[in-house]
């Protein structure tokens, strides 16, 4: 095992949740809610490898399954907010903004019965043009942020950030980007989501032992929905398909290879040793 560790995430939310297709109505009564069976999977992956990650819990899901919350928190995984109902921070003015993290944040620290000092945003929504939700996760006492991918992607991303954890400037907050592989000018998002899951296992290994090798933690992301092949499948074209179905059998198995050879903790753990990696 190797001696860095890194961080492993969960975005806990439904995979009807996405923004980048709406589905309908009856859509999402189709696929259901399998949020709490697919967390718990993940939960007794980690447990089975005595690994421990964040899990960025949605407000919404929070509010239905508060069981889910306290679970997670009982078993001593770091509890995080990933907003209220998985709307683009860029979409929102900074006073709704505001106003639904307070709501998420009072909402998670009930139920988790702690601290809540991390956030990340849906789909990678703090971009160049949101970076004042910074100064406002500062204000109300987030510690650190999850949200800002240093490569483009189809709805967020800030392909010039700096792609390792670092202190922003924008606020008193620590960035804790996606890992992204980084080849010259070139980012390679590869730690998750459908890179994740379309990449070989031996690719990812490479890209985190690299990183590791700089002495940086990667920071690897998941959705419960990902291990789950039983997702009930939906008529959709071939992008929709693609980005709901594609390889969901395999990633179960990718992820307990990254389980049996790295070592993984929760944002928490691996900031208090911060000073020794993280750029001012
Ligand atoms: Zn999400």
């Amino acid at each position: 095992m190797d001696i860095v560790k890194n961080i492993l995430t969960v975005d806990v939310e439904e995979c009807f949740h996405r923004n980048d297709f709406p589905l309908s109505r009856q859509q999402r009564d189709f696929l259901g809610s399998r949020v709490m069976e697919q967390t718990e999977r993940v939960v007794s992956l980690l447990k089975a490898y005595g690994q421990s990650g964040t899990f960025f819990v949605l407000g919404e899901v929070a509010e239905l399954y508060p069981q889910l919350v306290k679970g997670l928190a009982r078993e001593g995984f770091e509890v995080a907010l990933h907003g209220y109902h998985h709307r683009l921070v860029y979409e929102q003015k900074e006073e709704e903004f505001r106003h639904e993290l307070q709501k998420a944040k009072v909402l998670l620290e009930r139920i988790a019965e702690e601290e809540i000092i991390g956030f990340r945003a849906p789909s990678w929504s703090i971009t160049e043009r949101s970076l004042w939700a910074l100064k406002i996760l500062a204000d109300m006492g987030f510690r650190y942020d999850s949200s800002i991918l240093p490569a483009k992607a189809y709805l967020g991303g800030i392909p010039g950030s700096y792609p390792w954890i670092h202190k922003r400037e924008e606020a008193e907050i620590i960035e804790v980007p996606p890992s992204v592989m980084v080849i010259g000018k070139l980012r390679l998002p590869f730690s998750g989501g459908l890179y994740f899951r379309t990449l070989p296992y031996n690719f990812i290994k490479f890209c985190i032992k690299k990183m590791n090798k700089k002495g940086f933690p990667s920071v690897v992301y998941l959705h419960p929905w990902e291990l789950d092949p039983e997702l009930p499948r939906l008529g959709l074209d071939w992008r929709g398909r693609f980005a709901l179905y594609h390889n969901l059998g395999k990633v179960q198995a990718k992820v307990e290879r990254l389980l049996g050879e790295f070592s993984f903790g929760p944002v928490c753990e691996v900031l208090a040793d911060a000073d020794s990696f993280c750029r001012s």
